[in-house]
């Protein structure tokens, strides 16, 4: 019975708490996330919102020329609004004109899902 350590105890042996921990699967967990079609919700904010009504987008379209996007009805009023001088994007106040609107119908996809999370 000489050869016995009574000290000793595998199962605090650094490589055995080493290998515990790797059976467990710790430090493998939390690479694999979920890539759902939600996880740009980064720049929902800036992205979904008019500049012009500053409520969620409503038949967005955007600006050709620098890429704002606007809720149809408050831009259009807004380039009427101005009809005697040419209209600016409120954003960057680059060139608006009705021609360089194009609808985006991805976005009031986005729109559609962000307001029904938000129970509106
Ligand atoms: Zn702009």
């Amino acid at each position: 019975m000489e050869l016995m350590d009574e000290n000793f105890d595998p199962s605090s042996h650094p490589s055995v708490l080493e290998l515990a921990r790797l059976l467990s699967g710790e430090g493998n967990g939390g690479g694999v996330e979920e890539a759902e079609e939600d996880v740009q919700v980064k720049k929902v904010q800036q992205s979904l919102k008019c500049p012009l009504t500053g409520t969620y987008l409503e038949d967005p379209v955007s600006n050709s020329g620098c890429g704002h996007t606007y809720s149809r009805a408050a831009v259009m009023e807004h380039i009427r609004h101005r009809a005697v001088r040419a209209a600016r994007c409120p954003v960057c106040s680059g060139p608006l004109t009705v021609s360089c609107l194009q609808p985006e119908p991805r976005l009031a996809k986005k729109v559609r899902r962000a307001k029904r999370k938000d129970g509106l």
